[in-house]
């Protein structure tokens, strides 16, 4: 029979093993997933979160506990992707075969499957995209096509284009599309996405959000630009004002943001962009803002259809009444923020 949250809740309180593997316990306050029999303090109910396989647990963006390793059967997946990662960077003109990997103690297989779950792709397309982000880099600073394929580790000339022009939609020398980098940043409420090129940031997300990857695939299409993994100098910025902001120690944010969406859509991002740290506003008086008080629907959905969570700090709309509203990350994370920036205000 299938076990109710609460008794899933006690199971996992009292620590018993034998459920182990049966159901994964995800943490939203600290964006972390156990299984029954963690040691680790138990969380309270209202922060819980219950996933009947580890790999749901990971794709709605929660990392594998530290201490209860709910991924390990037998291999330990947060190092072991950690561990992949750092070998790409360390040389990322290399094309990694399985060989490679076994070299390294990994076995391949699941390298494959934990950067599915992870990523939605497999480690070798991981691989094979940061070469082409570096390809696309190489061409951009007036590299030739030959220099460019040899700095992406792409032996043959064909194999290049091939894999460039699926990513890109073009050959080589007449691309002008150049791709969104997208990188996942740990917070006290869950990770998040962020995507960004050289100059501007684009979209800030909890993983948990709904219909995330919809909201990726849009962006893409919208500006004709592919999404590789990867970071860049405004990633860095949007990071270290992300934790300064929720260590209470920021309040307004300066990044070059990209709003994509209507010039009403935009109008109402702005208006929300004016609403003070710690302070609330309603639907209604945002209709107002913006000198159109009989939108107040329109405005409801322009507010749920922001792409830069916290950034732009949609948040800060309530209801009428007092009531929260709604939120796209969910209202657990809505009311945190609130309070957050009430004690930080
Ligand atoms: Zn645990």
């Amino acid at each position: 029979m299938e076990l109710t949250e609460q008794e899933k809740y006690k199971i996992f309180a009292a620590r018993d093993t034998r459920y182990s593997g049966q159901f994964f316990l995800g943490v939203t306050s600290t964006g972390i997933f156990c299984r029954p029999g963690c040691p680790a303090r138990t969380p309270k109910p209202e922060n819980c979160l219950f996933f009947s396989t580890a790999q749901t647990a990971v794709e709605a963006g929660f990392r594998p506990c530290r201490r209860c390793h709910p991924l390990n059967m037998p291999g330990e997946a947060g190092p072991l992707i950690r561990k992949l990662i750092n070998l790409v960077e360390s040389d990322p003109e290399r094309r990694w075969s399985e060989k490679d990997l076994n070299h390294h103690g990994i076995d391949p297989s699941t390298a494959r499957r934990h950067f599915k779950a992870r990523f939605g792709m497999t480690f070798s397309a991981y691989a094979r995209q940061r070469r082409l982000a570096r390809a696309k880099q190489s061409l951009k600073k007036g590299n030739s096509v030959i220099n460019a394929q040899l700095d992406a580790g792409f032996d043959s000339p064909s194999g290049f284009r091939t894999a460039f022009a699926k990513t890109f939609g073009t050959a080589p020398q007449n691309s002008s599309a150049d791709p969104f980098l997208i990188e996942w940043l740990d917070t006290p409420l869950g990770p998040m996405v962020v995507i960004c090129d050289d100059n501007h940031v684009y979209l800030t997300e909890f993983t948990v959000r709904k219909n995330l990857h919809g909201q990726i695939d849009k962006l893409s299409k919208r500006h004709k630009r592919p999404i590789l993994p990867g970071r860049t100098s405004v990633t860095e910025k949007v990071a270290s004002q992300i934790r300064a902001y929720f260590e209470g120690n920021l309040q307004k944010f300066d990044l070059p943001i990209v709003t994509t969406g209507t010039e009403f859509q935009k109008q109402v991002w702005q208006a929300l962009i004016d609403i003070p740290y710690g302070q609330t506003r309603s639907y209604a008086q945002l209709a107002e803002r913006i000198g159109n008080e009989k939108a107040v629907r329109a405005v409801a959905s322009s507010n749920a259809r922001n792409g830069l969570a916290i950034i732009i700090p949609c948040h800060r709309v309530i209801n009428k009444s007092g009531g929260l509203g709604g939120y796209a990350g969910g209202l657990d994370k809505k009311s945190w923020l609130l309070d957050h920036e009430k004690t930080n205000s």
